[in-house]
């Protein structure tokens, strides 16, 4: 049977926020519509581009509306719809919400722009007229590349080349005009690698074939080569397969011109960049050739998870321990864990790597579920840092200092031998807290539970949660006091003030977040670093992880328990994680590194291991903490997050919520409780946390849950799957 009369609907997938397709009436237009097709539907007096997610004979519906038309793009590979559906269903998101960051920025005027393009195709038997044969020699003098309509046109004419479409001879394929991508040169450089790399490459390149769904951890200490090794397992998979694309992922931003400069010396060739900065007329520019597969490496942000790649080859996560690969907004997901599963799916190798493992990671290694491939020297000459604690109760800060003496006479030390220091300080702005001496009054967020953060560069409070900012105020809203506002505490800024009156001839910087709105200033401001002409650097979190700075050899750690704090299961985990990525900052070539790390608490197992270079001690310590807990990775959860501008509404619906919930054997719910951070935007939040045992799916107890109440529209529900903020 012809399918074209059998199949007369189409279920499309459009970007709006639904749980499920849509039906569609196929047009009798003579156009072939198949599964992943990009199609033009109506929905209401709109016009949508969608994806065609399944074809059938009938529908439950009548009267249904017609596909408008099909776009000219090589159809969405039916492994990335398969994906589509897992992420929708693992974290309860709507699947067109899902479908709508693969369809980012998708519109008709960019496919208006594009320009045809043809790959030659073999097929059996096909008769070959002497015009015909004029195209296929072209494409012989070609080396058999992809070429562009006006290069055919001049061999034949275009029912020609239409023709031959028609009968398969011609594979035709949209492009952006003119578009060139550089290709990777995998013999550009020649790197010999250290006996722990080659291992891990030699494993690599012998496993990977057979067993291409268990994921690599490439466990390497800070300045191992890590990079360098996985370009080298890029390198192998091209050499097999040069027509695969390649994602690399990276946790922040501000590392990925680090690793497109280190990407252009091994393989002559810039990568395509791909994060949320980036401008609409670069991201038009790519878009077709992430589709066509002209693009073979993309670098960026976890967003690049959904990018409809042709021929996705491998995917490397880069730090992959990082808490800022889980989105906390929209789709709420981890791209770690969705980048195993995409890998899974797509059954292509992933590589996870890390200094410093999730306890997540690290016990799949450990249990055998992941490869684990192991560097346990850093690079060449380079050391690992020596470790000094600095406690705090026996080496006393003046009021409004920051920085102790010992730490004050290291970086003094460092600047007399031309070296750098880095202060790291997990907070920006100025202070956390404005407080007025008049009454006591903290400056709060009129929307949110939060004090207000001074940021003395631009003279304003802002909110750290909603991202509001505010003036400077002039008087104090309780007392009217004016002149008695006093900052409490430390953030970047009032850090860089003392670091300027202790050494006001060396020269310094802040790398924080907000420096880095400016991504070119950030990116000038990251090279200068890295060509020693900075002495002192100051920054948050961003500049802690991955960066590789050549002169750095002095770090000094300003408030080591500042991560402890809060009632986080994962406290002491990312605490250890930071201070170790920060740590792993100095000395990372021939030049010997020193840590100082300022903390009240120098017996906190954290900070003994971290003094003692015992990851795996502090792992294996806080493994067994989480599994006599019953903690995440050794059990499941997931939290529902409701919210409304009325309290008293919204802790009804929780009584409600959880008089209703429904008993089951291995899983607890508990709550409803305020949130932490009780009020955000100007609506109360108020949490429920589900655990369950780890072979359990806490997803269908939810489900099931859900569907016994209707919810009020004024209130929102978010469903957070294997949550890692508690806020
Ligand atoms: P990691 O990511 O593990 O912290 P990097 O990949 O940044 O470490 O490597 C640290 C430094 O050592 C970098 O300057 C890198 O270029 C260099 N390096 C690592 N491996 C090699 C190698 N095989 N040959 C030459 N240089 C190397
Ligand atoms: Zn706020």
């Amino acid at each position: 049977m012809n399918s074209e009369n059998f199949n007369k609907i189409a279920q499309v997938i459009v970007p709006l926020p639904v749980e499920e397709a849509f039906d569609y009436a196929i047009p009798t237009d003579g156009v072939d519509y198949g599964v992943g097709d990009y199609v033009c539907v109506p929905i209401g007096s709109r016009r949508e581009i969608g994806i065609i997610n399944a074809l059938s004979s009938s529908s439950r519906f009548k009267n249904l509306k017609k596909i408008i038309k099909k776009y000219p793009l090589p159809p969405l590979p039916e492994m990335m719809l398969i994906f589509i559906r897992k992420v929708s269903d693992y974290t309860m998101s709507p699947i067109g919400e899902v479908m709508k960051a693969t369809l980012r920025g998708f519109n008709e005027e960019m496919l208006i722009e594009t320009t045809k393009q043809y790959q030659w195709n073999n097929i059996q038997n096909a008769k070959m007229t002497p015009q015909r044969k004029k195209i296929l020699q072209c494409f012989e003098e070609n080396d058999f590349n992809i070429l562009q309509r006006q290069q055919l046109i001049n061999y034949a004419s275009t029912s020609v080349i239409n023709d031959m479409v028609k009968v398969g001879l011609l594979r035709e394929t949209m492009t952006q005009c003119g578009l060139h991508f550089p290709q990777p040169d995998i013999s550009f450089s020649d790197i010999s690698l250290g006996h722990d790399q080659q291992k891990s490459l030699d494993y690599f390149n012998q496993y990977h074939i057979d067993n291409h769904a268990k994921p690599f951890l490439l466990d390497g200490i800070t300045g191992s080569g890590k990079t360098e090794v996985y370009f080298e397992m890029m390198a192998s998979l091209w050499e097999k397969n040069p027509e695969k694309q390649i994602l690399i992922l990276l946790p922040e931003i501000g590392l990925v011109d680090q690793t497109i400069r280190r990407f252009q010396k091994r393989f002559n060739a810039q990568p395509v960049i791909w994060h949320s900065q980036i401008t609409e007329s670069y991201r038009k520019k790519i878009r077709c050739g992430i589709i066509d597969g002209t693009i073979k490496c993309v670098v960026g942000a976890r967003s690049g998870l959904f990018l409809p790649f042709k021929k996705l080859g491998m995917i490397i996560v880069d730090e992959e321990h990082d808490s800022s690969y889980k989105q906390q907004e929209g789709i709420r997901y981890h791209a770690r864990d969705m980048a195993v599963l995409k890998a899974h799916t797509e059954n292509i190798p992933i590589i996870l790597a890390s200094a410093t493992p999730s306890l997540e990671t690290f016990v799949n290694a450990e249990i055998g579920r992941y490869h684990k491939l192991v560097l346990r020297e850093r690079f060449g000459e380079a050391l690992l840092p020596q470790i000094h604690l600095i406690d705090l109760k026996e080496n006393h800060l003046q009021k409004g200092h920051w920085i102790s003496s010992p730490l004050i006479k290291a970086i003094t030390e460092t600047a007399f031998r031309g070296e750098q220091s880095l202060l790291f300080l997990n907070r920006r702005g100025y202070a956390p807290l404005l407080l007025c001496q008049g009454c006591g009054y903290r400056i709060e967020c009129p929307f949110c539970s939060a004090w207000l953060v001074y940021h003395r560069h631009d003279e304003k409070l802002k909110c750290h949660q909603c991202g509001q900012s505010s003036k400077f105020p002039e008087k104090c809203g309780s007392c009217g006091a004016t002149d008695k506002f006093t900052p409490c505490g430390p953030g970047v800024e009032r850090l860089h003030e003392e670091v300027k009156i202790l050494f006001p001839h060396l020269r310094s910087v802040i790398l924080s977040s907000d420096t880095q709105e400016n991504l070119d200033a950030f990116n000038s401001l990251l090279r200068q670093v890295h060509s020693g002409e900075i002495n002192i650097l100051i920054g948050t979190q961003m500049i802690a992880k991955g960066h590789h700075f050549p002169y750095l050899t002095c770090v000094g750690i300003i408030d080591a328990d500042l991560g402890l704090q809060g009632g986080d299961l994962r406290a002491a985990e990312k605490s250890f994680q930071i201070l170790e990525q920060v740590s792993g900052r100095a000395g990372r070539e021939a030049l010997e590194g020193h840590v100082y790390v300022q903390t009240y608490n120098p017996s906190h197992p954290v900070m003994t291991s971290l003094a003692q270079q015992d990851r795996d001690g502090f792992l294996e310590y806080e493994a067994q903490n989480r599994s006599d807990a019953h903690y995440p990775p050794f059990s499941r959860m997931a939290a529902l997050i409701l919210s409304c501008e009325d309290e008293k509404k919204l802790a009804e619906i929780c009584r409600q919520l959880i008089k209703i919930s429904p008993p089951a054997e291995n899983i607890q719910v508990y709550g409803p409780a305020p949130a932490p951070i009780l009020m955000l935007r100007g609506r109360y939040r108020y949490r429920f946390l589900i655990r369950s045992e780890k072979r359990v799916l806490p997803q269908n107890y939810i489900k099931h849950w859900l569907r016994l109440i209707k919810i009020p529209k004024d209130i929102r529900l978010h469903i957070d799957i294997d949550p890692i903020s508690f806020l």
